[in-house]
């Protein structure tokens, strides 16, 4: 096939053509969405005094607090925790999990290894010093079935045994498994709960927000936890973290975060409130221009002949599309596009290299305002086959969609239509 313009153009209209219907019902998630977010931000009042900021130990400030009851709202929790003091994600993560478990208590992970971050949290590969092991937390996990699905033979079984604390990951994360959808999580809830009432339902929440109209704890999840540079902090909040859930288990992370006696009393908001309580009130609108571009690009890519996951019309509940480029060098032309098709750092060209923690050299593409931060528009995969890139972020679909385009003509260029 000669790839040249005109048939790349006939292309794109077919694709836009058969993703409308998919694109409308994504139209309808963001409204309600939007709505939900606008309401909770009038019931509490948010005013322009919120975004002052505050110095020092930051006692009373109301900005903080505010915050803190807008994320309970909108997640459906008690409770919340949304920081600038956490550091990412897996701190955010780590702070549940240490805040929470105690020596000799049992943490049971139902949707297989966790994030690669979270391994070494939980003392499973690496230094084990400072680890949940090391604390003589002990950790199984149930695998995913085949087909990604939860396991529910084997997650009774392994609840036949006490379990302080049952945890899932509801975004594939890197992995080529599905997603896990808040409908699965409402599942897994009933099952724990009638099995081990006293046990802990932990759901990590990373890039799952603002993809469904309804989110974890809505369904009984006890406490989620995310990162503020994915899908909550609308592409806005310079760094950051929050966890939601139930007021007794945000009160332990919290003496976890600062101090026993403190808790949530205390922590200097600096500057960064009103991007995040803006970044907030934008993130059901960005998390969907993330989307729409996601499902552009696995059914153009689909039509060019490689195996995408999710396909353009599979339910999604995070933002990741994995694409299977099936050679190192489609792997590292569609990588290089994406950085150039990127706002900030166009001109660099990024190459294979040794990554902590990975045994393969990764790639990766990110052109973006907030460092790491892959709400915007990121790529990257391990240089190992079937060479598979993961795409995820865009704050418009407009440039995910440039990006893909510029993708796909250098794609076919390095390795052609398979
Ligand atoms: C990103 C992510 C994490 C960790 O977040 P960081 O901010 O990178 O530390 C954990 N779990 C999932 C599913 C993620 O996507």
């Amino acid at each position: 096939m000669e790839f040249g313009n005109s048939c790349l153009n006939k292309l794109v209209s077919e694709v836009e053509r058969e993703i409308d219907p998919v694109m409308t019902t994504l139209d309808d998630i963001s409204m309600h969405n939007q709505k939900r977010v606008l309401r909770v931000f009038r019931e509490c009042k948010v005013s322009d005094y919120h975004f002052k900021g505050s110095t020092g130990y930051g006692y009373n400030d109301q900005g903080r607090e505010v915050l803190d009851s807008v994320y309970a709202s909108i997640f459906g929790a008690e409770a919340a925790l949304v920081r600038g003091q956490i550091a990412s994600g897996t701190h955010a993560i780590a702070l549940c999990l240490f805040g929470i478990l105690r020596p000799g208590d049992r943490l049971l992970s139902v949707s297989g290894a966790p994030y690669d971050t979270l391994q070494k949290v939980i003392g499973m590969t690496g230094e084990i010093k400072g680890s949940l092991l090391d604390w003589g937390i002990k950790y199984e996990q149930v695998e995913l079935l085949s087909n990604a699905d939860l396991d529910w033979t084997n997650i009774d079984r392994a609840l036949e045994n006490p379990v302080k604390m049952v945890m899932l990951q509801r975004s594939r994360g890197y992995s080529l498994r599905k997603s896990i959808d808040v409908n699965n999580i409402n599942k897994l809830v009933r099952r724990v709960k009638k099995i081990q009432p006293e046990a802990i339902v932990f759901v990590d929440n990373c890039y799952g927000e603002f993809v469904e109209k309804i989110e974890p704890p809505m369904v009984g999840a006890d406490l989620i936890a995310g990162s503020l540079i994915k899908n909550p902090g609308g592409g806005l909040a310079p760094s950051g973290g929050y966890v939601a859930g139930r007021q007794d288990l945000v009160d332990l992370v919290s003496y976890r975060l600062t101090a026993p006696g403190v808790g949530a009393e205390i922590g200097a908001v600096m500057g960064w409130q009103r991007m995040f309580y803006q970044g907030l009130f934008m993130a059901p609108s960005i998390v969907v221009q993330a989307l729409k571009g996601a499902i552009f690009v696995s059914r153009l890519f689909e039509k060019l002949g490689f195996d995408v996951s999710p396909r353009y019309d599979e339910v999604r509940t995070d933002i990741v599309q994995a694409i299977k480029l099936g050679s190192k060098e489609g792997l590292i032309a569609f990588c290089q596009a994406v950085q150039a098709s990127s706002p900030v750092d166009s001109y660099v060209v990024p190459v294979p290299g040794e990554m902590p923690g990975y045994s393969d050299q990764v790639i990766m593409a990110a052109g973006t305002f907030i460092q790491g931060g892959s709400l915007e528009l990121t790529a990257d995969g391990p240089l190992r086959p079937p060479y598979v890139a993961y795409f995820q972020g865009g704050l418009t679909y407009e440039h995910v969609k440039i990006s893909a385009l510029r993708a796909a003509e250098k794609v076919m260029k390095a390795g052609g239509v398979k």
